[in-house]
């Protein structure tokens, strides 16, 4: 059965959609049977995953008012080599739209469900709120990923995403847990930085995860040639880094 994860930080730029995307792709190269869920209107995921979010006809938003079921809906990354579950603007409309329906943070987990067999892992990037969708997320997870920069107001948002999450955990989703802080778009120059980076790990211990995204500028053009950075230039700084994160992962998994 796969293991699921939430990439989430309510926290809008932090790199979810750049960790969800080339996690996927990093799994993907050492055999792992990945699908990327986009949850987020904006659909970033999914042109990053080289799938063009204008010609879809069934999206992760049928899937969750039910019009549509999710095997019908996945499509391949022939970039990335993982199966995408996609999104587009349309998906906006779910929030509003799910509130008349009955056990509405559960759609994604019971639509999950169907396919979950067929993978090993399944990633879902979160929209930058903590909304019915991000609840849906969360609700269909067994663990949270949570990318950060290393800046002062890094730190302040993440006591509502870790309260968010104890909330989940104890009233909805007892299989919950945080997996990790991922440090992201890292400069070691900086000495704030370096800082925040040593705070984090006196703080959440062994929940910061070892390995450390640099900041580098071929993670950040790769989506416009719709493929994951790893792919597009997997020799780069950031690409190695998000390799050795599958690693980690996969080794995290083992003692889950
Ligand atoms: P949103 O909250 O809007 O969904 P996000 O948290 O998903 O944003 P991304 O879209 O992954 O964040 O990243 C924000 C911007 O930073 C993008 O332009 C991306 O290409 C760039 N970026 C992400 N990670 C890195 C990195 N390690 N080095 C350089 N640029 C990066
Ligand atoms: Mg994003």
């Amino acid at each position: 059965m796969a293991k699921i994860f939430c990439v989430a930080n309510q926290k809008g730029g932090v790199g979810k959609t750049t960790t969800a995307v080339n996690l996927a792709a990093g799994l993907a190269k050492i055999g792992q049977r990945v699908l990327l869920v986009d949850l987020d209107p904006q659909g970033n995921a999914t042109m990053g995953a080289g799938i063009n979010k204008a010609t879809l006809t069934a999206t992760v938003y049928q899937v969750l008012l039910g019009m549509a079921d999710a095997k019908s809906a996945i499509k391949l990354s022939e970039t990335g080599k993982f199966d995408v579950l996609p999104a587009n603007r349309e998906l906006a409309g779910a929030e509003v739209e799910m509130v008349e329906l009955e056990n509405r943070e559960k759609r994604l987990k019971n639509a999950l469900a169907a396919v979950e067999a067929d993978y090993d892992f399944m990633l879902i990037d979160c929209p930058p709120a903590l909304s019915m969708l991000t609840l849906n997320g969360l609700c269909a997870a067994h663990g949270v990923i949570i990318p950060m920069q290393c800046e002062y107001y890094a730190l302040e948002g993440l006591s509502d995403l870790v309260n968010t999450i104890k909330i989940v955990h104890a009233k909805l989703n007892p299989d919950l847990k945080i997996i990790g802080l991922l440090r992201v778009m890292f400069d070691p120059r900086v000495t704030l930085s370096q800082q925040v980076s040593a705070q984090l790990e006196q703080h959440f211990g062994d929940k910061v995860f070892k390995v450390i995204i640099p900041r580098n500028v071929r993670l950040a053009e790769a989506p416009s040639y719709g493929m994951p950075g790893v792919i597009f230039d997997p020799a780069s700084k950031g690409a190695q880094a998000y390799i050795a994160f599958g690693g980690e992962m996969v080794e995290r998994v083992k003692s889950m």
